[in-house]
């Protein structure tokens, strides 16, 4: 390279002239190139961000610490959230995954994500319905057992993850 005061050649990446002493600003260096500067914000697009896949997953969250089922025994009422079962830890999972997914606006897996929460809910609610069986003593656990939010948040995030993603890959496939 050349000094832009003298003209005289110069080490390559010399910061300043060794013959006249100018300082010589750098053409490039890796700190100013475009792709360094991805941040965070640059990887999240506001425009590709599913806010309805981000609320639905906020929805699935709360299920999991909600009181899924309570039972009322002797007046005094007990309840369990899918926090008691191992079932809560995946719904934890599944839910962080949809919020990224939607923030990502990764449709594909969003569904996948509302598919997988789905699952679950059939799988809880195959269980309460296995306690409140059609014999003698179903009927009296049906009395006693009731459903709680965590139930219906879980059923109805499930339900808006999977609606959510696929209107975004609709509106996505149309433009
Ligand atoms: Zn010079």
């Amino acid at each position: 390279m050349f000094c832009p005061s003298c003209g005289k050649e110069i080490p390559e990446g010399a910061t300043f002239c060794p013959n006249c002493g100018a300082t010589v600003r750098k053409a490039s260096s890796p700190a100013n190139s475009p792709n360094s500067q991805l941040t965070f914000p640059g990887i999240i697009n506001k425009s590709k961000m599913n806010i309805f896949g981000i609320i639905a997953s906020v929805v699935l969250l709360l299920s999991s610490f909600l009181p899924f089922v309570s039972v009322d025994v002797f007046g005094s009422s007990l309840s369990a959230s899918l926090m008691d079962g191992p079932d809560g830890i995946i719904v934890i999972i599944v839910a962080i995954a949809g919020i990224v997914f939607s923030l990502l606006g990764i449709d594909i897996a969003t569904i996948i994500a509302g598919a997988v929460a789905m699952i679950i809910f059939f799988v809880e609610n195959a269980q309460v319905s296995e306690a409140t069986g059609d014999d003698e003593f179903g009927a009296l656990a049906a009395a006693m057992i009731d459903k709680g939010p965590g139930y219906y948040f879980l059923l109805l995030g499930s339900i808006c993850l999977i609606i959510a993603g696929i209107i975004r890959f609709i509106q996505k496939k149309k433009s």
